[in-house]
């Protein structure tokens, strides 16, 4: 007899990877220059060329059997030394590198975080819309999760979030700049909801975590910039990913911060490594650690995703297509035309066009356009959008 639950979540792929598997297939029909993919999150600007330089210079000048070699569980101790560093460089933070966990990834580390914290029966809290995967982690944690509508503006219903927490409540998750809006929230919003927490805290007598998932902390256009969510609340956990910042998605690495405002936070460490090793991490990749330590003070190219938001934004305004302004990350929301976002994106797979319905992020009506991609991709797709625009009669 095998896991149900396993067996299920390994038979449905997410909306995001069905799509994106369907668009291989198709470009293999149709050829790939005919197909607007803007199903996946895959960085479409090259890792900086420091990485290729780090990768050969670690190759040919450290012993392999070293640098190939199982690290401490947590990470090497050079290489959390070096992340810790960064952070306090930049964020005036306090880290020590006792405080820092390398992980394959955010996907890892939000997984390790909640099974760090969740025992069966937890409620974890999730700020829609929001990444889908969550919700497999958190499950798998043993918690159950409930959603937090959004405002108008994308930023949380406090007074829902409000009535949402319970004694339950063991942790809520917060990913700015967001996906699928490109949203960043507001230091205000962040504020409130630290307020929030803070008093229910003191009410039930336990800790509620803020799991902070961070992959797109770098990838940000305008003046807002995203807050540093320990410096409002002690009791939070920093998920970090170097796949979307160094454009290295496929290489697993990113970190956990575990900062010592966290009540008892020695002990969250401990449970952060007890999580780790529960899950079978081991360590994270030993060659990738390194790279990200010489590497962590890099910024990705942001001009590519400029000069794509860009041309998105003014092509979808001028055809009549309502969407949140994105602030961050590489991602736009799209507003359907049309109550049903699922029929909205078949409709507009008719014209090549792959957009993720909202869905599956927790929220109806919207679809996500995924615009890491090339400049040339969006330009020859406006005439696509131009004629679903012209099936529900927007623009005229
Ligand atoms: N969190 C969010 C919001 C994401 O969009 C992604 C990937 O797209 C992840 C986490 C997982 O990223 P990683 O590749 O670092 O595991």
């Amino acid at each position: 007899m095998l896991s149900e639950k396993m067996v299920e979540i390994g038979r449905k792929r997410s909306a995001i990877r069905e799509l994106f598997e369907y668009g291989k297939a198709r470009a293999a029909e149709i050829g790939a220059e005919n197909v607007f993919d803007f199903s996946i999150g895959n960085p479409s600007v090259p890792a900086p060329k420091e990485v290729a330089e780090t990768i050969a210079e670690l190759l040919l000048s450290r012993d392999s059997l070293a640098l190939h070699g199982y690290t401490s569980a947590q990470g090497d101790m050079g290489v959390r030394k070096s992340i810790a560093d960064s952070l306090n460089r930049r964020y005036g933070a306090d880290f020590d590198m006792d405080e820092i966990y390398m992980t394959c990834g955010a996907a890892a580390g939000l997984s390790i975080c909640l099974n760090a914290v969740c025992v069966p029966g937890d409620e974890v809290l999730l700020l829609a819309p929001f990444f889908p995967e969550y919700k497999v982690f958190a499950e798998k944690a043993g918690a159950v999760v409930r959603a937090v509508p959004p405002l108008g503006d994308m930023s949380p219903d406090m007074e829902a979030m409000a009535e949402l927490i319970s004694e339950k409540t063991k942790a809520v998750i917060i990913n700015s700049p967001n996906n699928p809006t490109g949203a960043i929230y507001s230091r205000g919003c962040l504020s409130a909801v630290a307020e929030l927490l803070s008093a229910r805290q003191r009410e039930y007598g336990h800790a509620i975590y803020i799991i902070s998932d961070e992959p797109y902390r770098e990838l940000v256009y305008g003046e807002r910039k995203p807050c540093f969510i320990p410096g409002l609340y002690g009791n939070t956990f920093i998920c970090y990913s170097f796949s979307k910042s160094l454009s290295m998605p496929g290489e697993r690495i990113g970190y956990i911060a575990v900062p010592r405002s966290m009540e008892d936070s020695r002990t969250a460490y401990a449970a952060v490594c007890g999580a780790g090793r529960a899950l079978g991490y081991v360590c994270a990749p030993s060659l990738f650690q390194y790279v990200a330590a010489a590497c962590c003070d890099l910024s990705p190219d942001l001009q590519a995703y400029i000069r794509n938001r860009e041309l998105l934004c003014t092509g979808l305004r001028e055809l009549g297509f309502e969407f949140v302004e994105p602030d961050g990350a590489f991602y736009l929301f799209l507003k359907s035309p049309e109550e049903d976002a699922e029929a909205f994106c078949m409709r507009a797979r008719k014209h090549e066009l792959l957009l993720v319905p909202s869905d599956s992020f927790g929220v109806g009506g919207y679809a996500r356009v995924s615009y890491c991609v090339s400049a040339e991709t969006i330009t020859r797709s406006m005439s696509a959008f131009a004629a679903l625009a012209g099936e529900y009669g927007l623009g005229g």
